[in-house]
Formats: C-alpha cells, sequence, structure tokens
C-alpha cells in the first residue's frame, strides 16, 4: 500500500507539491510520512515521522525544505512497526541516497545479512531499507551510475515494488522502478511529477505514462523520460492523457470522502451505465460481449475472483449470472484462489474484481488463470492500473476515484456492471425472456433515482446511530441477494466503527448465532417483500424473543415488521435482482454516522489502506 510522491523541476518548490500529494495519497496508507528533498546546495535531507501527514508538515515547520527536487512517502507499514525510524524515506549507509518504497522485499532477510557480514550497518527494521543499502553497496563497489546499481540490485531482488530514489550527486534525476505496485509519472512543462496513481499529478498536467512492470524510469532534468528495463533495454512509453478533475478528489463540502461518496452514488451508477443501458430501446450493450461474444457465450463456468467489498459485489454477481445467464459461477476469495492449485482451464471465464486494480492477491489470481488458459474479464475502476492492464476484456465501474477507505460507490458500481453483465450475455445466450430481459433493463436505469430519493433517509440514521454505538457486537442478516448486503453491511461497520459484526444468512442464525442474541445485541435484519418474506419475519420474531434488538430494512409501506421491530429503515420497492444496489445505502450511513459518534476517523480508519498491494 504506501503512497509515493516526487517532484523534479526547476522553478517551482519540491516540498508543497510533495505534501499535497501525500495528502492525496494518504489513503493507501497513514502510520507514519517523510520527505527526501536536494536543496540548492546539494544537500540532501530527509524528515519523517509517525503519524499522518499533518504531523509530517508539523515535523517540518522548523526544518529546510527547499529544493526543486524531493521525494515523499506515507507508509503502511508491513516490516517494522510504525515509528519515526520506519518510516521512508531511507538513506543509505553513506547518506548519498534516499528510497521510497510501495510492496514487500520478500528475501530482504538474507540480503540484509549478506550486506551486515559486509559491515553495513542498518537503521530501520524496514525491508526498504535493505533495497537502498544494497544498491549503495553495489554502486560503490562495482563504481557503477546509479541506475545500472539500480538495475543489478533488482536482479537480486524477490518481491514488489515501486520505488523512487534520489542521489545527492544528481540533483537533476529521480529513478523510479516498479514491479506489481502501481507507479505513475506525470511529464509537465520541463517538470516531472511521479505517483502511485494519478491523484497528486492532474493539478499540474493531465500527460502522464503508467510505467509497467519491470520498467525503470529515469527522469532527468532538460532530458526526456527516458524509460528501460532490468537488462537496459529501452523502451517507448505511452504518455496518456487523465480526464480525472480536481472536484473529483476533494472533499466538496462534506465532513468525510465516505459520506461524499455515498452520496454520489446516483450520479456514479448513472455514469456506470452511461452508453451502456440504452432505455429508449430497453437494451444492455457492454463492448466487451460484443468484442468478445463467442469466448463468453462459450463459458462453462465462470469463477469470480475478488477480495473484500469486491468479493461481496462477486456474490451478488454470482446469483445474478446464474439466475440469468444459468452458466454455474464460482466466488473465490483471490488469495486463496492463487494458492491452491485451482482446477481451472481454457473453458473458463474468470471476473477479476478491483477497484483499484491493483489488488495483489486478485492480480495473483489473474495471472494464474491465464498461464491456465482462461479468458480474463476485469472489472475495476482505476483506469490504466495493473488488472485492466493484464486482463483480456473488462468493463470499467466509471465511478470516479474513491477516496474513502471503506467502499461505497465502487461496490454499487461493481454490482451494477455485474448485473449489466448478466443482462446482456443471458440476452445474447436466449435464457432470458423478452419481457423479464426488459424489465429489468427499464428497472435498473431507474436505480440512481430511487438511491437519490433514498438518500433523503440519512437524518433518521444519523438519529438512529446514537443509540446503537454503545453496541460492542452487530449481527446482520438477509437471505438470497440480501445475504452478501448483510455481509457488506457488516464489513462496513467493522471497518470504521471497529465494532464487531458479522454477516449471516438468516435461516442459518439458528444453527449457532442465535446464541449470541440478548438485549445487547443489535440485529440488522434486511426483510423486504422479495425473496422470503415470511421466513425472514420469524427470524426476527425469534430474536425478539429473546431479548435482541432488531434494526429492520423493510420495503416501503411494510406494517408488519414495523410493529415488532425497534426501528425501521424503509426501501423503495423495486426487484429481487436488484435490492441490493439500494438495501446496501442504508447500511453505509449506518456504519458511516455510528463511527461518526464514536469519534473514529472515518476515512481512514485504523490497520486499513485504500489499495491492497501487498499480499
Ligand atoms: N515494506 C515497506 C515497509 O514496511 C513498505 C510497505 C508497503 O508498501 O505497504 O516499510
Amino acid at each position: 500500500m504506501c503512497g509515493i510522491v516526487g517532484y523534479l523541476g526547476k522553478n517551482r518548490d519540491a516540498y508543497p507539491i510533495l505534501i499535497k500529494g501525500l495528502k492525496r495519497l494518504e489513503y493507501r496508507g497513514y502510520d507514519s510520512a517523510g520527505v527526501a528533498l536536494i536543496n540548492e546546495d546539494g544537500d540532501l535531507s530527509v524528515y519523517k515521522t509517525k503519524g499522518k501527514v499533518a504531523d509530517l508538515e508539523e515535523f517540518c515547520t522548523d526544518k529546510d525544505i527547499t529544493g526543486h527536487i524531493g521525494i515523499a512517502h506515507t507508509r503502511w507499514a508491513t516490516h517494522g512497526e510504525p515509528s519515526s525510524v520506519n518510516a521512508h524515506p531511507h538513506y543509505s549507509q553513506s547518506k548519498n541516497l534516499a528510497i521510497i518504497h510501495n510492496g514487500i522485499i520478500e528475501n530482504y532477510a538474507e540480503i540484509k545479512h549478506n550486506l551486515m557480514e559486509k559491515g553495513i550497518e542498518f537503521q530501520s527494521e524496514t525491508d526498504t531499507e535493505v533495497l537502498v543499502q544494497l544498491i549503495d553497496y553495489i554502486q560503490t563497489k562495482k563504481n557503477l551510475s546509479l541506475l545500472m546499481a539500480v538495475q543489478v540490485a533488482l536482479h537480486q531482488v524477490i518481491g514488489a515494488y515501486a520505488i523512487a530514489l534520489l542521489d545527492k550527486r544528481h540533483p537533476d534525476t529521480i529513478i523510479a522502478a516498479r514491479k506489481q505496485s502501481p507507479l505513475v509519472v506525470g511529464i509537465g512543462d520541463g517538470e516531472f511529477f511521479l505517483g502511485s496513481d494519478a491523484s497528486p499529478i492532474i493539478e499540474y498536467t493531465d500527460k502522464v505514462v503508467y510505467l509497467d512492470d519491470g520498467n525503470i524510469a529515469v527522469m532527468k532534468l532538460g532530458e526526456e523520460l527516458k524509460v528501460v528495463n532490468i537488462l537496459n533495454e529501452k523502451l517507448s512509453p505511452e504518455v496518456q492523457t487523465v480526464d480525472i478533475n480536481l472536484g473529483q478528489i476533494e472533499k466538496g463540502g462534506y465532513p468525510h470522502f465516505m459520506l461524499k461518496e455515498i452520496f454520489e452514488q446516483p450520479a456514479c451508477l448513472t455514469n456506470c451505465m452511461r452508453g451502456r443501458i440504452n432505455v429508449e430501446h430497453d437494451r444492455v450493450t457492454l463492448s466487451a460481449l460484443i468484442d468478445h461474444r463467442s469466448k463468453l457465450l462459450n463459458a462453462k463456468r465462470i469463477i469470480i475472483v475478488a477480495c473484500g467489498t469486491s468479493w461481496h459485489a462477486g456474490l451478488i454477481g454470482k446469483q445474478m449470472i446464474e439466475t440469468f445467464c444459468r452458466i454455474p459461477v464460482e466466488v473465490e476469495y483471490a488469495s486463496e484462489f492463487r494458492y491452491r492449485n485451482p482446477v481451472v482451464g481454457e473453458s473458463d471465464v474468470v471476473i477479476a474484481i478491483s477497484q483499484s486494480g491493483e489488488t495483489a492477491d486478485t492480480l495473483a489470481a489473474v495471472e494464474l488463470a491465464k498461464s491456465r488458459g482462461a479468458f480474463i474479464y476485469g472489472i475495476c475502476n482505476a483506469i490504466g492500473s495493473s488488472i485492466p492492464r493484464a486482463t483480456d476484456t473488462g468493463t470499467y465501474i466509471h465511478v470516479g476515484p474513491e477516496i474513502g477507505v471503506a467502499s461505497t460507490k465502487a461496490f454499487t458500481g461493481q454490482v451494477t456492471v455485474l448485473t449489466m453483465f448478466a443482462l446482456a450475455l443471458a440476452d445474447a445466450k436466449g435464457t432470458v425472456s423478452h419481457d423479464e430481459y426488459v424489465k429489468t433493463v427499464k428497472e435498473l436505469a431507474q436505480i440512481p433515482a430511487m438511491i437519490k430519493d433514498l438518500l433523503k433517509v440519512n437524518d433518521q440514521i444519523a438519529d438512529m446511530a446514537r443509540t446503537f454505538t454503545y453496541a460492542r457486537n452487530f449481527l446482520y442478516l438477509g437471505r438470497g441477494f440480501s445475504y452478501p448486503v448483510a455481509l457488506e453491511g457488516a464489513l462496513k461497520l467493522k471497518e470504521i466503527s471497529y465494532i464487531h459484526a458479522e454477516g449471516y444468512p438468516a435461516a442459518e442464525m439458528k444453527h449457532g448465532p442465535i446464541a449470541l442474541i440478548d438485549s445487547d445485541m443489535p440485529v440488522v435484519a434486511i426483510a423486504t417483500h422479495n425473496g422470503m418474506y415470511e421466513k425472514v419475519r420469524s427470524n426476527i420474531q425469534e430474536i425478539k424473543a429473546r431479548q435482541g434488538r432488531v434494526i429492520a430494512i423493510v420495503t416501503k409501506g411494510d406494517t408488519t415488521i414495523s410493529k415488532i421491530a425497534d426501528a425501521v429503515i424503509e426501501l423503495p420497492d423495486t426487484m429481487d435482482c436488484l435490492e441490493p444496489l439500494v438495501a446496501t445505502i442504508p447500511l453505509q450511513l449506518l456504519a458511516y454516522h455510528i463511527a461518526v459518534c464514536k469519534g473514529k476517523d472515518v476515512d481512514q480508519p485504523r490497520n486499513l489502506a485504500k489499495s491492497v498491494t501487498v499480499e
């Protein structure tokens, strides 16, 4: 995870650009932060501290922060506790070099041992310091240029990395390299920018190069961007134009990104469907399905690989695809799939879902499935990220940058894409009746408007949240399409309020979790008129009989459950298969408001990071 920023230019000061960039990337990691700068006298200084970017700014108030070249980092610790010493950048022993790194050097212990035997002393417990010490050692010992030393060192390294390096003897150059961790170079007018994603860059330039695995970028003042590989072969990077605007990555009057992103969902889902749903003709068109029609039509099986919230979207996708397309679907945790020699081959289509498109386990699952001949379909948000580039085809969810660590609009975007995919494929296969198809397409097109109206429930949920902040445990129940929604609701609460929460299929409650029910245990039950209303109603009675407190999510106008539940949230009436798109909204709001009431850091919950680029 971690956020990487770099700047190199002539006229602008690097420090303000780096700090602003770190703030944009803070969602990627926030246990410590640091910056390295080379000033006009050629001094290379590293300032770093435990805590957030604001703490780094405070720490730097009395420091020399001048210079037109610098690199900066916000960390999510993997090796070594969050501390000032372990924060990046790391100097090499000679203090000629400073490095920042995102990823894990897996063979760091062995390299460290060898270097220590040669008399090199280490300051931190990180795997990252090992890399900068190795580069410095190789450079000095073999009298190589920094670029060549980096190439030799990366040959010896096993693991994942995005790195950026400064050398005080070359105050006009930044060297960066990537393997499995993202890195973007921004090209300005006589200046270069670097970021883990494009958000620290777009304020200054829209020309970017997304580095590929194995790329090493040399950014030198007065020269064009040079990209080579580890064997020093010259590569021709593709310069792309990004179209993210600043408003999309700022809070726009909301107290938190998460709330902004919850409220953006009507607009985001409209964008997601734009050009794909034609309401006049009641059709869904996905270009991926046109371009790869026979491959998708002939799939014997679909395997969905994902992690976290995306995995929950996958569970909804499974029900959708099986219902409409009659193709068996398996939903796998990417982290399990990749390590267990799965049965996957040429007749399978693998759908990889990841908001960032950089999730390390999902990317590895994609590579594995690809090596076995499966056809790979990506469902991602971040344009140009690693997973879309590794897949055969796919559909972007187009919900705009998601900054809040707890995913909201990306989840509903993923479910929307999966719904469109299932409908388009079912139509092509002839496994859905024309009436059902048209009805579902029409209704799907109405979902953004329904969510817009539903969001009026925000104040009611904010009030309700106060009543439930005491809870130490929560249970979320749902059946059918609502079961993954229950899982997602529980995950949201856990992530940002640190209350233990479990999602369960409602009928399974009596096989275990019912033992937990008492007057201290709130239960969120999705009990809409769809699916198994009567059954869920009985489950609610069972909870009430044991003094449990029930928050019921019901269909508008329900009078029965309202009488027995302690609190009720009404949903618009929609089709069973589309209900996850609306039922998720109050659960996102409930988690949000409980976390706010508890004074938690909603956008940057402890121990989490947005883009899980480590295994
Ligand atoms: N492994 C490095 C550290 O612990 C970087 C961690 C990361 O990229 O999340 O400092």
